[in-house]
């Protein structure tokens, strides 16, 4: 398996340079990426949070969707924050918008309310141990249903925050703008399968 994995951090637009800095510390190799053919080095990709709508407009006459799709179905890993988890998503409300359809997801933009209902909130991430994320929720989008080979990873007031499904990962908070980079290590940790699947290296992981 490959120990360092070479993971990408959408740099369009939003929160990029704090995920570049949490992946440097979970070890990653880390590459902004402002032009689609920068995604062909990469073992991985973060779409970050910021304004789904300003994403998909700089991303308009650009074969970004395309080349997104092509990375995720040749074995690349995916993890959407916030406006990255909206980009990822099959369906979109609130309204209706294009995305990227590859998470079996139905998800409601601002499905907290706007601005001034953003919060923090500490809850347990199973798959991580002891102790709590601290999440914070900015305008967070609310995941209203789930395709049946999505696995829920956190829930936060009954609610899916964290979601894994095959390749991708996607939370509803922002994990980089804490100082815990356990999601970012354990991303890495993902995008190192995947790596390895491709490589025919290993076999049976998702
Ligand atoms: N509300 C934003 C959107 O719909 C997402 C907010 C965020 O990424 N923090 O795109």
């Amino acid at each position: 398996m490959i120990t360092r994995p070479r993971i990408g951090v959408l740099a369009l637009q939003g929160d990029f340079a704090k995920h570049a800095e949490a992946l440097a510390a979970a070890g990653a190799s880390v590459n902004e990426v402002r032009v689609p053919s920068q995604l062909e080095a990469l073992d991985g990709l973060i779409i970050p949070g910021g304004e789904s709508t300003t994403l998909l407009k700089l991303m308009e006459g650009t074969t970004f969707i395309d080349d997104i799709r092509r990375f995720h179905g040749r074995g690349g890993a995916i993890y959407g924050t916030c406006a990255g988890l909206i980009l990822l998503a099959k369906q979109v409300r609130n309204p209706m918008q294009r995305s990227l359809e590859l998470l079996d997801a139905e998800v409601l933009r601002n499905g907290y309310g706007r601005q001034i209902e953003s919060f923090e909130k500490q809850a347990p991430i199973k798959c991580l141990g002891n102790p709590p994320f601290r999440m914070i929720f900015i305008r967070a989008p609310t995941i209203e249903t789930l395709g049946r080979g999505v696995e829920i990873l956190a829930t936060c007031n009954n609610r899916p925050v964290m979601v894994r499904s095959g390749r991708l990962l996607a939370t509803t908070f922002h994990p980089e703008l804490t100082p815990d980079i356990r999601i970012h290590k354990f991303f890495a940790v993902m995008c190192m399968e995947c790596a390895a699947v491709d490589t025919g290296e290993v076999c049976g992981v998702r």
